[in-house]
């Protein structure tokens, strides 16, 4: 059986959606929680911090926009303050903001490409000392689109990408020191994040998906807890697609 007790966890966008659902996960399995989210989310976080707390584990929550790194770097002091260690990272937070390329804006390639996939860079290099500290590991959010490409996600696309090159690069980086570095390609899931997708596109992606579906939270949060936990501890640099065969 898994367990997580007394190791903490950073959870990057976990208001809602599949960072809620992997919170809530890693929570059941005891450990101490530290959610994360930007400020128009603080009511969630609220909310989210009590229903784990059920759990009789710790939680927090610290506002950050993880495209800031002065922000993030305060989110990691105030993660040592309350709780004294940082075993877990997961890279969970990002947007889309979809539109042909021919049509994109400048600002619109930058801000997903600042959160999708700086907002890794940021979290993973201020929490570095303390994930090495205790041989920790980190697992990333990517996505099918960074490895297949979508009609109108050239942004999106190239930030998921991104962070499939950056989780490869690292594993070798860290290795040696004990600590593994792994990322999970979901194809679509039932989460706000793809609730406002037009009816004709999700009956597209259900045909395109073997299982004939969407996942659910739950289903990713179930692979991401093993990723990160001791079952997976000669698991590093890999990429595991959470599909239903969307990618093959
Ligand atoms: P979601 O929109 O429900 O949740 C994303 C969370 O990130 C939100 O709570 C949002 O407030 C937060 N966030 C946005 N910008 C932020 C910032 N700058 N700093 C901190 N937090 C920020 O989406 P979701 O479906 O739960 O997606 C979670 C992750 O999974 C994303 O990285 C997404 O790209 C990825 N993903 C989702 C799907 C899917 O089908 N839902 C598929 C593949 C990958």
């Amino acid at each position: 059986m898994i367990s997580f007790k007394d190791k903490v966890v950073l959870i990057t966008g976990s208001s809602q959606g599949l960072g809620k659902a992997i919170a809530l996960k890693f929570a059941s399995l005891g450990a101490n929680i530290a959610l994360n989210d930007i400020a128009v989310q603080e009511e969630k976080l609220k909310k989210l911090k009590e229903e784990i707390e059920k759990n009789n584990v710790r939680a927090e929550y610290f506002l950050a926009d993880v495209s800031k790194l002065d922000q993030v770097e305060k989110m990691v002091e105030g993660i040592r303050n309350r709780f004294g260690r940082l075993d877990v990272l997961i890279n969970n937070a990002g947007i889309c903001q979809d539109r042909t390329l021919a049509k994109m804006s400048k600002e619109e390639w930058q801000r997903v490409i600042d959160i999708d996939l700086t907002g890794v860079f940021n979290c993973t290099k201020a929490t570095l000392p303390l994930i090495v500290q205790n041989q920790g590991n980190i697992v990333s959010i990517s996505s099918v689109v960074g490895q297949r490409g979508n009609f109108g996600q050239t942004n999106y696309g190239a930030a998921k990408a991104g962070i499939i090159g950056f989780t490869k690069s690292l594993s070798k980086e860290l290795g040696k020191l004990g600590v593994r570095v792994n990322a999970v390609a979901p194809g679509f899931i039932e989460t706000p994040l793809t609730e406002r997708l037009p009816e004709e596109i999700k009956t597209m992606v259900k045909k395109l998906t073997c299982l004939g579906r969407f996942g659910k939270p739950e289903e990713v949060a179930e692979v991401v807890v093993f990723l990160a936990s001791e079952k997976a501890s000669f698991v590093t640099g890999a990429v595991i697609n959470i599909d239903g065969g969307l990618a093959i």
